[in-house]
């Protein structure tokens, strides 16, 4: 049985598009279960009614024209209530809906099951028969199973269809793709799409201007696929048999003109350039060979896909030697842009980014927000490869991308972009006051860093230090590990900016999901696995490195901190501060002058060290909360995964009494506590954060000004009052509410009602 589903999920994945997939899936559903009539209704989010879009048994004239509405009928039935619907006599049941233009009278017994992706009702799939009698549990069970299996296939499909047709009508209605938000902003650009190398399924579908010399380039990559192949021929001339060489022969038959070849430079002249052509092609062949029953000619599916790779690797070699042509205002689009390949772009030309992976705190998405660029993650169905060149709206603060905006679409996000402006000019006159409450509570205010830039953004935006320089992003923007002198002066940069205020340097902080190109981790549960502290204690000659850097660059200045992330263990806190003495000795005796002790303090990321933190603050001269990671482990949701972004909250009650109880600790300790995720740039988290009585915030600097507001406007006694309410509250749900409610009712609405809170219609 899971051969013939393995077979219909299959068949259905390689339609072309969303009509034969529901074609080919009710013909073989209809098959396999050996019924009379095998039928899909999706749901018409316009006209809120299941229409019937595909049909074997029913009369064909029937399907695109008959529809039920949400509550009618069997089929309304099944869709109300999301569950299976299992019928004898479907005529005796009292929603029974009669349709004259089916045919259906004929049949008695119906089985309906909902098509749900994502909570969501997409359609019902049904199969009738004549017989009068009850489908059995397997019957059922497989139905449920073909459905489940297929709703993301329908949903893609759904969505791609839809594109289609827009793609070639100019004139027709914005597309609207849902995501989480990943960096707040709106852009309004076009799609430059990002794709990894050697990946053939993610390249895009590009117009070239010079179809002759596209063509001209793609003969040339033929070309020399033919010379390597003969190379390789004759190379295992000596260790293979002929008939295991044959398969060269087979390759090189391959590209002969008449073949693939001649195909792929058909779609050239229609427009595409050579890869996404190159592509098209390919996906094509494979498709048919995967539906073939002949298992040799199943087999030759990997030579194609095999040859397909080597023409690409040709063609990505030609284009190494030129950059993507990047015009102002472009959006970046992916499947996935990993942080590295995010900060190697020209980052002045890219108003904003969205990607199919990914959620808001990951990675990619804090670095976004720290750079200012509208972000969207998690865009599940985003069609990838055919939206290159088109224009969009990037909608960072609700989660959405727009395709083809309409007019008036456009009209409404420039005015946004142009309010966005005017507010942030507002919030300047917060930049040199005191980070003082109204009754005269004071904090530091302290900026999250990792580039260049945020050096300049930060002291405009008037950081009283950096509580977090994340050292790994510029071990991202290499291809080797940068040496000590290297490490050296990007520290020195850093921390001259800022002296004599502190400068709080994290130790290299990778694994989880972030990876460096050429130290990569593969691991089945990376979150769980080598990351932050753990890395660098198991290579102290990389921990060293970095410590000597930082102690070099702090002379004169003295200003460095240092901070070990993911800390789980006492032993690990004094492994690392074993290292850091005898770093200090080798700096001292290199530079025969005396080198003062770096401050050290750690992270607090993992549950473990939450409940330790007292232990661990004996040891160190300073605390700070990792509510990023703290929030993923504690909850248990993993901070990358979009279909659990929902789970991940910041106001969940545990995430709040925890940060509380190590506050307490910490200062119970007579230590300072910070906290540098995400949570200190919200206003709202921010509110409850300073009420427990942290010691500073830290954050991205597009947070600066508005959490300066904040602080400068929020007597510390109403956030006392706020936080003793809540923490006895259950929910995070009604948390976040309370203090969205306080924040109006104190006239700081402002603060979490940016002017791009969505356009009321698209
Ligand atoms: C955190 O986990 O809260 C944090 C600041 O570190 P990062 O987001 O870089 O993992
Ligand atoms: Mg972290």
């Amino acid at each position: 049985m899971l051969d013939v589903l393995r077979r219909i999920v299959q068949d259905v994945n390689s339609a072309p598009n969303l009509q034969s997939a529901l074609d080919v899936l009710v013909s073989s559903v209809r098959s396999t279960m050996g019924t009379e009539v095998c039928s899909v209704y999706l749901l018409d989010e316009v006209s809120s009614r299941y229409v019937l879009m595909a049909t074997e048994g029913l009369n064909a004239e029937a399907i695109g024209h008959v529809s039920l509405g949400l509550t009618e009928g069997l089929v309304g039935q099944v869709g109300l209530r999301e569950e299976p619907l299992n019928l004898d006599d479907a005529a005796s049941h009292p929603k029974f809906r009669y349709l004259p233009e089916t045919g259906e009278e004929r049949y008695n017994s119906f089985l309906g099951v909902p098509i749900m992706h994502r909570r969501k009702i997409l359609g019902v799939l049904v199969v009738q028969q004549q017989d009068k009698r009850k489908f059995d549990a397997s019957e059922e069970a497989f139905l449920v199973t073909v459905s489940a299996q297929l709703s993301g296939v329908v949903a893609h499909a759904k969505v791609v269809g839809g594109l289609d047709t827009l793609r070639g009508n100019k004139a027709s209605a914005v597309s609207i793709f849902k995501g989480v938000p990943g960096a707040p902003g709106v852009a309004l650009g076009r799609v430059l799409v990002i794709y990894p190398p050697a990946d053939l399924e993610s390249i895009p579908d590009r117009s070239c201007e010079d179809i002759e010399h596209e063509i001209g380039l793609f003969e040339e990559a033929v070309a020399a696929v033919r010379v390597s192949i003969n190379e390789l021929d004759r190379k295992m001339a000596g260790s293979l048999m002929a008939e295991e060489r044959a398969l060269f022969e087979v390759y090189l038959r391959m590209l002969d003109d008449q073949g693939l070849v001649g195909e792929i430079i058909e779609r050239i002249r229609a427009g595409n350039w050579a890869q996404g052509a190159l592509r098209a092609v390919i996906e094509e062949h494979v498709q048919a060979f995967k539906s073939m029953d002949d298992p040799y000619l199943r087999e030759r599916m990997a030579d194609i896909k095999d040859l397909g790779l080597r023409m690409l690797a040709q063609l990505q070699k030609q284009r190494d030697v030129r950059q993507p042509d990047y015009q102002d205002n472009t959006i970046l689009v992916g499947e996935e842009i990993p942080t590295s390949v995010l900060v190697e772009q020209p980052l002045e030309k890219i108003a904003g980014i969205c990607t199919v992976q990914g959620s808001s705190n990951a990675h990619m998405a804090i670095v976004a927000r720290a750079l200012g660029i509208p972000t969207v993650v998690g865009v599940n169905e985003l069609p990838v490869t055919s939206l290159d060149a088109m224009e969009v709206v990037v909608d960072g603060y609700q989660g959405r991308l727009y395709i083809n905006p309409s007019k008036q679409l456009r009209k409404r996000y420039k005015d946004i972009i142009r309010d966005e402006k005017q507010y942030s000019a507002g919030l300047e006159a917060y930049r040199d006051l005191p980070a003082q409450t109204p009754d005269g509570h004071r904090l530091s205010i302290y900026v999250n860093t990792g580039l260049m830039v945020d050096v300049a953004r930060s002291k405009d935006r008037g950081a009283e230090g950096v509580g977090l320089y994340r050292s790994e992003i510029p071990f991202m923007m290499r291809e080797r590990f940068p040496s000590e002198e290297e490490q050296c002066a990007i520290y020195r940069y850093q921390l001259e900016s800022f002296a004599p205020r502190p400068v709080t340097m994290r130790t290299l902080d990778i694994g989880g999901d972030k990876d460096l190109p050429y130290f990569p981790i593969e691991e089945e549960n990376p979150a769980l696995g080598w990351r932050g502290i753990r890395v660098t204690l198991d290579h102290p000659e990389l921990f060293m490195v970095q410590v000597r850097a930082m102690l070099k660059a702090s002379i004169g200045l003295n200003n460095l901190q240092i901070m070990l992330p993911m800390v789980s263990s006492v032993f690990e806190i004094e492994e690392a501060q074993h290292l850091i003495h005898r770093a200090v000795l080798e700096v001292e005796e290199e530079l025969s002058e005396t080198v003062p002790y770096p401050r050290v303090g750690i992270m607090v990321e993992v549950p473990a060290a939450m409940l330790q933190v007292r232990d661990m603050a004996q040891l160190v001269d300073f605390v700070s909360v990792g509510s990023n990671d703290l929030i993923q482990y504690l909850l248990a949701v993993d901070r990358n995964n979009p279909r659990v972004a929902d789970i991940y909250n910041a106001y969940h009650p545990s995430v709040l009494r925890s940060i509380k109880h190590m506050v307490d600790e910490v200062h119970a300790e007579g230590k300072p506590v910070g906290i540098c995720g995400e949570m200190a740039g919200d206003p709202c988290t921010a509110t409850l954060l300073l009420a427990m009585g942290f010691d500073s915030l830290s954050m991205s600097s597009s947070n600066l000004l508005r959490i300066k507001k904040l602080v400068c406007e929020m007597p510390l006694a109403r956030a006392r009052a706020l936080l003793d309410r809540v923490l006895v509250v259950d929910s995070g749900a009604v948390i976040r509410s309370l203090v969205e409610y306080e924040l109006e009712d104190m006239g700081l609405g402002d603060l979490i009602r940016r002017p791009g809170r969505g356009p009321a219609s698209t």
